[in-house]
C-alpha cells in the first residue's frame, strides 16, 4: 500500500520522499484506521490526506472552514492532475447543482465542502447514494470551545457521520491543540481508537526575533526598506492599528492592503485575493486573518504587537515560509502590549453555554498563557528553544537562527578563519560572491560549484567545522572594516585589499565578535534553502506570474518558491532533469516544463 502511495507523491505531487509524520499518517489510514494529526503549519497536512484519498474507493471529503479559500485548495489539486470540487454557498446555484450532480456521477476524488452544507436535505439524500470512504477534518481545533478558533458550524460534522449508511473512515488535522482541545476532538468526533500524532514543531527555515521598541512603525519601515517585493504579513493587534499601519505605509509608498472583522465581506474577499495572488505584497491584518490561507511563498511575517499566547504567535509567525524557504518572523512589542492583552482578558465575556466555575478556569488559563507569552519577549534564551519547550519538545538551547542566539555574541580571535576566507577567495579568482565563497569554504555540493570544479580548490571545505552564520559574520565584518570590497553591478562578486594581503601574510591580527561558537544543529539543515540566484528567480517569477494570471489562480500554485529555487540551483536542460525538481510531477511538467526550460536556456549566466 504504501509503495502505491510513494507513487502518487511523486507522479501527482513531484515530490519524492513524505516528511516527518506524513509516512505513518498515510499509512494508518490506508489500514482504515482514524486519524488525529498536530501537524505545525507548514508541515504538509494536506498531503496526509489527499494521497490516500487517490486510494480509497469512494470519496473523500475535507471539511474546511474557510469558504473564501477552497477554491485555492482545489485550484491547487486540479493543477496536479486530481478531480476535486468545492461546495460552499459562494457558488451559484446551478453551480452547486452541477457539483451535486457531478460528485453522484463519481467524477470527484476530493469534495471540499463548509460545515454548514452537510445537514442540508441534498447534501443527506446525495451522502446516502454514494460511497464517501473517508472524511477529513481541516482544522479540526474549530470543533473545540476552548480552541482559539471555536466554529459552531464544526459541531455538524459529527450529526452529520451519524446520518451516513456506513460510518467512513475520519481524519482530524490541526497545527494547535492543547491537551483539552486534543480531548475535545477525539469525544466529539467520535474518533475510533485513532491513530494520534504530533509531529516535531521545529520550523528550522524561519528565523524569529524580538524587538522591544517605541516606534514600532519606523523599524518596520527599515526592514520593509531591505524586502522590496516580497510577500508578507504584518498583524496587529487591534483594527484601529491595522487602519492606522495601512495608512502609514500607503503614505510611504509601500503598496499593502489590510484585513480585519469590520470590513465588509467583499472587501475582505478582495484584499485577501489581492494578496494571495501577489498582486500586493504585504497585508496588514488582526488574527481575524490566516487560517485556512495556504499561500505557501509568505517571505515574513511581523507582529506590531505581542499576541495574546504563544499558541497564535506561533501559527501566526508559521504562515512564512510554508514551502521550506528561509523566511522572517518579527515581534515588535511595547510595555502597554500586556496591558492590551489584559485588558482584553478582563473584560472578556462569559459564554452562554459556559458556567461559572468553567469561567474563571479558563480565564486562569488564559492569563498563564499570556504570562508565557510575555516571557517569550524578555527571554534571553534562545527563542526557538522557548517555543519548541512551551509545546513540550526539548532541544538544543542554541538554534543559530534567533535574534537572541545571534545577540549573544563573544570576541573571539579570528585571525585563523579570516585568512582561510580570504585566501579561498584569492584561489577562486575574486570572481565570486558571499555565497558561494562559503559554499566552498563549507564543502558544499551545490551543483554549480562542481560543475565549476571549485571542489578541487585547496580551500574547499577547510571552515567545514564553521557554521554558515558565523562565516557569513566574519566576512560581513570583513567589508565593514576593510578587508574585503564588493563590486557593483547584479552580481557584486569579493575582492581583497591592501589590508587583507597584510593579514594573509600574517603581518596582523584580527578579533571580531561573532555568535558563540555553538554549532549549528544539522538535524533539517537540508530544508533551509538560500535564494541561489535572485535575478533568475525573478525572471522565473515573472513567467510564474503570467502563467498565474492566465488561469486565475495563484502564482504559489504553479510553482512553489522552493520549486522555482531549486529550478535556479540545478538549471535542469532537459524535461528529464525537470522532473527530479520536487514539486514538479508528472502534469505540472508538461505543462510548464517546456515553457521553463526555454527560459532557461535563454539565461546566459
Ligand atoms: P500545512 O497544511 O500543514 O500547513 P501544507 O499542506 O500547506 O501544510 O504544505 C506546506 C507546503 O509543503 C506545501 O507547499 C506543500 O506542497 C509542501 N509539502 C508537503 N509535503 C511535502 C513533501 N513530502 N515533500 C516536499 N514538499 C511537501
Ligand atoms: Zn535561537
Amino acid at each position: 500500500m504504501l509503495d502505491a502511495a510513494h507513487k502518487i507523491l511523486h507522479t501527482y505531487f513531484g515530490y519524492n520522499t513524505f516528511r516527518e509524520g506524513q509516512t505513518e499518517i498515510v499509512s494508518a489510514l490506508l489500514n482504515k484506521q482514524d486519524v488525529l494529526a498536530i501537524m505545525p503549519t507548514g508541515a504538509g497536512k494536506s498531503i496526509c490526506y489527499q494521497v490516500p484519498a487517490m486510494l480509497f474507493e469512494g470519496l473523500t471529503l475535507v471539511i474546511s472552514p474557510l469558504i473564501s479559500l477552497m477554491q485555492d485548495q482545489v485550484h491547487a489539486l486540479n493543477q496536479v492532475g486530481i478531480a476535486a470540487a468545492f461546495l460552499n454557498s459562494s457558488l451559484s446555484i446551478e453551480k452547486q447543482n452541477q457539483v451535486l450532480a457531478d460528485t453522484k456521477n463519481n467524477a470527484y476524488t476530493l469534495l471540499y465542502i463548509a460545515p454548514e452544507q452537510l445537514l442540508t436535505q441534498r447534501f443527506l439524500l446525495l451522502s446516502k447514494e454514494i460511497t464517501i470512504s473517508f472524511i477529513s477534518i481541516d482544522e479540526a481545533h474549530c470543533i473545540s470551545q476552548w480552541g482559539h478558533d471555536f466554529r459552531p458550524g464544526y459541531l455538524r460534522v459529527t450529526d452529520y457521520i451519524n446520518q451516513l449508511p456506513t460510518r467512513p473512515i475520519i481524519g482530524a488535522f490541526t497545527a494547535t491543540a492543547t491537551k483539552i482541545v486534543k480531548a475535545d476532538i477525539t469525544q466529539i468526533l467520535n474518533l475510533d481508537d485513532p491513530f494520534s500524532i504530533t509531529t516535531g514543531f521545529d520550523r528550522p527555515n524561519l528565523s524569529f526575533s524580538v524587538h522591544k521598541t517605541n516606534n514600532t512603525f519606523n523599524e518596520i519601515k527599515a526592514y520593509l526598506a531591505q524586502k522590496h517585493g516580497l510577500s508578507g504579513i504584518i498583524y496587529c493587534s487591534t483594527r484601529v492599528a491595522v487602519e492606522s499601519i495601512h495608512a502609514q505605509l500607503l503614505e510611504s509608498n509601500y503598496a499593502a492592503t489590510l484585513y480585519h472583522a469590520g470590513l465588509l465581506a467583499e472587501t475582505k474577499l478582495a484584499n485577501q485575493h489581492a494578496f494571495v495572488r501577489d498582486e500586493v505584497p504585504i497585508i496588514v491584518a488582526t488574527n481575524a486573518f490566516g487560517m485556512g490561507i495556504d499561500k505557501s511563498n509568505v517571505s515574513f511575517v511581523i507582529h506590531h504587537n505581542m499576541p495574546k499566547n504563544i499558541e497564535s504567535y506561533y501559527q501566526e509567525a508559521g504562515r512564512a515560509g510554508r514551502d521550506g524557504s528561509p523566511a522572517q518572523c518579527l515581534l515588535f512589542y511595547s510595555g502597554s502590549d500586556v496591558r492590551t492583552n489584559q485588558f482584553f482578558l478582563d473584560t472578556m465575556e462569559q459564554g452562554e453555554n459556559t458556567s461559572d466555575v468553567q469561567f474563571l478556569e479558563f480565564k486562569a488559563f488564559e492569563q498563564e498563557r499570556l504570562k508565557k507569552m510575555t516571557f517569550f519577549c524578555y527571554t534571553e534564551d534562545c527563542l526557538r528553544h522557548y517555543i519548541l519547550a512551551y509545546f513540550g519538545e526539548n532541544t538544543a538551547s542554541y538554534c543559530g537562527n534567533c535574534s537572541n542566539c545571534l545577540d549573544n555574541f563573544e570576541q573571539y580571535d579570528v585571525t585563523i578563519p579570516a585568512q582561510k576566507i580570504l585566501s579561498c577567495i584569492k584561489r577562486m579568482g575574486e570572481n565570486f560572491g558571499i555565497k558561494m565563497v562559503v559554499d566552498v569554504l563549507r564543502g558544499s555540493k551545490n551543483s554549480r560549484l562542481l560543475t565549476l570544479r571549485l571542489n578541487e580548490q585547496k580551500t574547499y571545505d577547510i571552515l567545514a567545522d564553521t557554521s554558515e552564520t558565523q562565516i557569513r559574520h566574519i566576512i560581513q565584518q570583513l567589508l565593514v572594516l576593510g578587508y574585503l570590497i564588493t563590486t557593483n553591478g547584479q552580481y557584486p562578486t569579493l575582492k581583497l585589499t591592501s589590508m587583507s594581503l597584510e593579514l594573509l601574510l600574517g603581518k596582523s591580527t584580527l578579533s571580531m565578535n561573532i555568535p558563540k561558537n555553538i554549532p549549528l544543529p544539522q538535524k533539517n539543515k537540508s530544508q533551509t534553502i538560500t535564494f541561489a540566484n535572485p535575478e533568475l528567480f525573478s525572471i522565473l517569477q515573472k513567467l510564474r506570474q503570467t502563467l498565474a494570471k492566465k488561469q486565475n489562480i495563484p502564482a504559489y500554485l504553479i510553482f512553489s518558491n522552493a520549486t522555482l529555487n531549486e529550478i535556479c540551483q540545478k538549471r535542469p536542460a532537459t524535461l528529464e532533469q525537470m522532473a527530479t525538481i520536487n514539486g514538479i510531477g508528472k502534469i505540472k511538467l508538461e505543462q510548464y516544463g517546456r515553457l521553463f526550460l526555454d527560459i532557461l536556456s535563454d539565461y546566459e549566466h
